[in-house]
């Protein structure tokens, strides 16, 4: 769906009050008469009408926060825009009569039923990246609220309570470690390493998260969270063309790419731009410029993708020739060995150019998370729930690979036209947001009640 324009929404600039039954229910009851029984869903036969109404209306409300209009979304965490965030998701869950709670690692829990062993956990992130676009993270969110709301109507009695899941600072924009909320409830990042995570101005994640109210000194792995997980799934944009292929407007994951990421920093010598003979000169640019042509080259040759999207440049003057230069590549592949592979070849070009111009190289790994196979029973059994829907791999992180290692997790993918994500034009259908929602519907409703 598009953002809503000036003047469609006249509550813009109050509080939106919110009854999720205002409309009634939906009419015409799309899972009731087996909706996925005849195979996988197709757009004609989602109808929409109530539903997509219900959609866009809760959509409304949450797509204002944090928009910059052109420039995308820009929704980093523990900021008063996470905190506008937090606070839709806790009216949420108010509205539904959800018990809501932030755990140990700032992670919001909306709870239908009594929280404790064996739920059945789904959701996903409202952070975003710099210039993001509307549907990462959100559209897991609002599907697991509006999937709660359909099986509520349809009288469904889940045998096992049913969490929403907000999960903290997914996107890592803000302190450059991805994830970190489902990485703490897990243990695999150290309480200490994340409190002193520093932002571009130097503040700590300890301090952002005092200055949002949040209490840092409890950050670790959640052993109370982690054990009432019976089974995660999470609903996301798809972030490539591959349902687009496929003509389906939703899928399960396969697999999560093994990804990592590594600073370069290139040693130069800080010098005139006009008086310094070209022989005399240690520009740190030119070794890092090989090594992002470099790149290029090692991914295509080995099947991988790899991105320098970040660099720091010091002093960044116009008539300065740079005395270092830090750039951060972003590597995945389908296997770890060809992650390896290409980081080391790219190594080898920036050092090999980085002698050429007297300039010391160093490459240092941030971060690393390996493949994610989202195999096994859950994946089949959701996939099966709905009609034999395509299983298709991933090249960006979740919180659901996270939680795979020590969860079930399985994740549920909607149509994205175009595969643009982490961009302003990131975009999917309504009809196929509404495809996604009753997807999740009817998997939450086999995994809480069957
Ligand atoms: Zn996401």
């Amino acid at each position: 769906m598009t953002r809503p324009g000036p003047g469609k929404h006249p509550d813009r600039d109050g509080p939106v009050p919110l009854d999720p039954f205002q409309d009634g229910p939906v009419s015409d009851d799309p899972l009731k008469d087996g909706l996925f029984r005849e195979g996988p869903l197709t757009n004609d036969r989602v109808g929409g009408g109530a539903l997509l109404d219900r959609f866009e209306q809760t959509w409304s409300a949450l797509s204002r926060v944090g928009d910059e209009g052109a420039r995308g979304y820009r929704r980093f965490a523990w900021t008063p825009v996470d905190l506008a965030l937090r606070t839709w998701f806790r009216e949420q869950a108010e509205a539904r009569g959800m018990d809501c709670e932030q755990d140990r690692n700032g992670n919001l829990w909306a709870w239908w039923g009594t929280p404790g062993p064996g739920a059945v956990v789904t959701g996903s992130h409202l952070d975003s990246v710099p210039g993001g676009g509307a549907f990462d993270g959100p559209l897991g969110v609002v599907s697991a609220f509006l999937a709660v709301d359909l099986l509520r109507e349809r009288g469904v009695v889940p045998e096992r309570p049913i969490a929403v899941v907000n999960f903290a600072d997914e996107e890592g924009a803000r302190f450059g470690v991805a994830c970190v909320g489902s990485r703490l409830l897990a243990g695999v990042l150290a309480p200490d390493a994340a409190r002193a995570l520093r932002d571009a101005d130097g503040v700590t994640l300890a301090e952002a998260m005092r200055a949002a109210g949040a209490d840092p000194g409890a950050l670790g792995r959640d052993e109370e969270a982690l054990a009432r997980i019976g089974a995660f799934v999470e609903l996301h944009i798809e972030q490539g063309r591959g349902l687009a292929g496929l003509d389906a407007p939703v899928g399960v994951a396969s697999a999560i790419w093994p990804h990592g990421r590594w600073r370069c920093t290139f040693h130069g010598e800080g010098n005139h731009a006009g008086t310094t003979l070209l022989a005399d000169r240690r520009d740190p640019m030119l070794p890092f410029a090989s090594a992002v042509l470099a790149t290029r080259q090692a991914a295509e040759r080995l099947g991988a993708v790899a991105t320098f999207g970040k660099v720091l440049v010091d002093p960044n003057g116009t008539n300065a020739i740079a005395s270092r230069v830090d750039a951060w590549l972003d590597g995945r592949a389908p296997d770890s060995a060809t992650v390896r592979k290409m980081v080391e070849e790219i190594t080898g070009a920036a050092e090999a150019a980085g002698a050429g111009h007297g300039v010391r190289v160093e490459v240092v790994e941030e971060s690393w998370t390996p493949v994610v196979e989202f195999g096994g029973e859950l994946r089949d059994r959701v996939a099966a729930t709905l009609g034999g829907v395509p299983a298709l791999p991933t090249g960006a992180g979740h919180d659901a690979g996270i939680l795979s290692a020590y969860v079930p997790s399985a994740m549920l993918f909607v149509r994205n036209p175009t595969g643009t994500s982490h961009s302003p034009a990131e975009h999917a259908e309504p009809a196929d947001c509404v495809a996604g929602i009753l997807a999740l519907t009817a998997a939450l409703e086999d995994l809480a009640c069957g």
